[in-house]
This record gives C-alpha cells, structure tokens and sequence, in this order.
C-alpha cells in the first residue's frame, strides 16, 4: 500500500453534498482533497428542479449556474381528472442542469483552497486509531483524520463502514432532457416555465414530472419502492414510453421531439439509522437524505455538506474524531430537515395509497389557500410553522366535503 499523501479531511464523491462540505472546509483552513470516480463535468440523473430555500441559503449560487426559473407548478391526479395549480409573481423553483451546475459548485470549492482529483474511485476505508485510510483504484492509498462519504445512494463508505446501504429502499426512475430551441419553448411554456407533476401515472405507486428549462424540458418518471416484495412486473421503459405518447398526445410539451437518451437513476428513500461514525460522516444520498414526496434531494445534499463540514471543523480543532464527538453532525441535520423528510414522507404515503389522491387533490383544487400554504412550506421549509395551519384547514375541507357542505 503506497500512501501518496495526507489531508485533515478526504471526501469521497463531488456532487453538490461533497462539493459544499468541501468549500466551507477549505474556507476555514482545513487541508482537504475531494475525489470523484467520475470527470468533471460529468452528468448526473436528475430533474434538475432547484427549490427557493436552497437559492436562499446557499447565495452564492450565480444566475451562471441556473438554466431558468418557473413561476408556477401544477400537480394532476393519477385519472388526470383533478389538478391542483399555483402561478406566482416570483419564481418558485430554480432550473439547473446538473452537468453546469455540479461543475460550477466543485470549482468554487477549489477556488476556496480543496485539492480536487477526478477520474479516481476510493475502493476501500480503514479506519484506524490515529488516522483513516482510503483505498484508490490506482493503487494509491490516502490518509486523513476524517472521512466524508458523498458517494451517492450506493455509497461504498456506508457499506464498508457498516453504516448501511439503501437497498432496496430505493426509488428508481427513467428520465431524459430533450432539446428544444428556446423559442419552441417560451412559445409553449411561456417565459412563467409551468412545472409539472402527474401522480401514480397509469396506477403505478409514484409520480412523473415535466420540468421545462431554457432550451430543454426534463421530463421523467419516477417508481417508489418501499420494499423489494413490492416490486412491480411491468417494465419502467415501457411506462416512460407510454408517458412521453401521453404528454405529446395531449400537448403537454411541445409534440415534435428529436429522439433523445433515456437514463435510468435511483433515489434513496429512508435517512439511514446512523450516518456518523468514528473518523468517518456520511451525507446526501449516501446518507438517504432526500425528501421522498418533492424529490428534492439537492437541498438536504448541500445543507448536510455545511453541516458535516462544521462539525469536522469542531473534530479537527479540539482532535476528537470518535463517533460520540460527530454525533453533533447528526443532530445538526435533524434538527434543520429530518422533521420535514419524516412529514413529507407521511404525506407521499397518505397520497399515493389506494386512490386517495384522486380525493385529496379533488379536495385541495377547491382551496386556493391551502394550496398556497403547502407551497409555501414546500419553498420556504418552515415546516413547524406551517404543518398545524394545514392540517387543520384541511381536516375541515374533509368535513366539509363528507357533509357535502
Ligand atoms: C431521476 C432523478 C431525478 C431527480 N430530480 C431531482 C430534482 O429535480 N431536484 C433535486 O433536488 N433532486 C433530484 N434528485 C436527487 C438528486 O439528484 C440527489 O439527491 C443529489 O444528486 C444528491 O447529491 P449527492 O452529492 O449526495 O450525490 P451525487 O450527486 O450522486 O454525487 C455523488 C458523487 O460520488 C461519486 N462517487 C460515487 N462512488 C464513488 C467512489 N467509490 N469513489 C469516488 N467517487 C464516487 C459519483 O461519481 C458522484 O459524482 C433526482 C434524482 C434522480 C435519480
């Protein structure tokens, strides 16, 4: 074993969780490498949908690395019957295509100082006494205090470290963004860039979404596995297809389309128990932080990257690398996000079980407000101040409806 060299903290996986964690590190002095498998820029599945809150928190985030801005957002019920609607003033959602973007994020890491090497996969962790060991597939090992693992949801540091792996709780989807010229685009989406979501397409448990860019529209199909025992027979490519017939049938995004590449891409869909250990935090999809019912996992991906980046600050500075110093990591994201992945997850359950959403959406179609309030919430994140309001409008449309009222 040749270690070439050594760091205070080495983070595994550069996407938006491990180049965050990376930036704010080498923001506070701390020597740090960041190693993808991958060359950057390299592309990563997703739709690409950024929220407002993480535009909020995160400010420096340029226009450079935003594709477009939607000011709105329509939600259909699986018979298509129902929708629920909302167009704003204001943009509700930032675009992103996640080659710029991811891209741009690890090049302000470097900037602040991180040592970044791409086209290089860690095989393997050993945590020792006085350091931690990770293992490069060209033979190359490299030491530190701390490891990060942001290796995605099928993070080789949660494996090998005994913290877990996702499967099968994972969702898996097919999506592809294709190209259209801008024109084409404003024409059919307006500059206002309508994002839209269909729930339990065709009955299967979980939703497909057409998120309309500058010059391209992300459209995809996602399936929520909760278990490997539920799994359904039919194939995911023949519902994309039947997905993409149904949205150029009906004129949902522009009907003629040059054939573009499906891809396949998988979401975690349960926080792990543990994602700390000695020497080593895991965060993002390595950890399972995603919220199930939004897909919005870019967010919970760089807040825990801040998060386990302050904590491996604290370690280095008082030299307490073990498991109960970097507890604090876990408590920091739970207490920023873990209530609201818990709630929403609650609600994706409710929605998507039987034909429910058929009702619920039938029901909050009839009330703007609290349409208005669960976007609020879903943006803005301020999950405790909102939750009470809705449950209890909503309890009362229930009523109201059951009395035909
Ligand atoms: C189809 C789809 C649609 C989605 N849509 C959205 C959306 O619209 N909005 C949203 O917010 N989220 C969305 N998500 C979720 C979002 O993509 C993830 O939550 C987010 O990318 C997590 O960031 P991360 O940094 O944890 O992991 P990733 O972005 O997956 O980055 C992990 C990195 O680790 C590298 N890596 C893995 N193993 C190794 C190794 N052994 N050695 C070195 N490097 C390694 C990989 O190359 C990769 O670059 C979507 C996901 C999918 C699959």
């Amino acid at each position: 074993m040749k270690i070439v060299s050594s760091y205070d903290v080495v983070i595994v996986g550069a996407g938006p969780a491990g180049a965050t964690a990376a930036k704010f590190l080498s923001e506070k002095g701390v020597k740090v490498l960041l190693l993808d498998k991958n060359r950057f820029p390299r592309d990563k599945p997703c739709g690409g949908v950024l929220s407002v809150k993480t535009l909020k928190r995160f400010s420096y985030i340029s226009e450079e690395l935003i594709s477009s801005y939607s000011f709105g957002g329509r939600i259909y019920s699986s018979s298509q019957n129902h929708h629920i609607e909302v167009q704003l003033e204001k943009p509700i959602a930032a675009f992103v295509v996640r080659k710029d973007f991811d891209h741009g994020l690890v090049q302000l890491a470097v900037k602040s100082g991180t040592s970044f090497r791409d086209g290089v996969s860690a095989t393997d962790i050993q945590i020792l006494k006085e350091k931690a060991i990770v293992r490069l597939d060209n033979g190359d090992s490299v030491e530190s205090e701390l490891v990060i693992g942001a290796d995605g949801v099928w993070s080789m540091i949660a494996k090998k470290s005994g913290l877990g792996q996702h499967y099968p709780y994972v969702g898996r989807c097919l999506y592809e963004e294709i190209p259209y010229a801008q024109n084409v685009l404003d024409e059919h989406f307006t500059k206002k860039r309508t994002f839209q979501m269909y729930l339990k397409f065709r009955g299967v448990y979980g939703f497909g979404w057409v998120a309309p860019k500058k010059d391209c529209v992300n459209v995809g199909i996602g399936e929520i596995q909760s278990t490997g025992s539920q799994r359904t027979k039919h194939s995911l490519q023949e519902l994309y297809h039947e997905y993409l017939h149904f949205l150029k049938e009906h004129k949902l995004i522009p009907t003629i389309i040059s054939p573009g590449k499906t891809q396949g891409g998988f979401l975690p869909l349960h926080p792990l128990d543990k994602t700390f250990a000695d020497r080593i935090l895991l965060c993002g999809d390595a950890a399972g932080q995603m919220n199930p019912l939004t897909g919005d996992g870019i967010h919970y991906a760089m807040s825990a990257g801040k998060f386990a980046a302050d904590t491996c600050a604290m370690a280095i500075e008082s030299s307490k690398t073990n498991a109960s110093f970097l507890s604090k990591y876990q408590t920091l994201w739970k207490n920023d996000f873990g209530e609201e992945m818990k709630l929403c997850g609650r609600v994706l359950k409710m929605l998507l079980k039987g034909n429910r959403d058929e009702k619920y959406i039938r029901l909050l179609s009839r009330d703007q407000q609290i349409v208005d309030l669960l976007l609020t919430m879903a943006t803005e994140g301020r999950i405790q101040e909102y939750q009470w309001k809705i449950i209890r409008r909503f309890v009362s449309l229930y009523v109201r409806d059951f009395f035909g009222l």
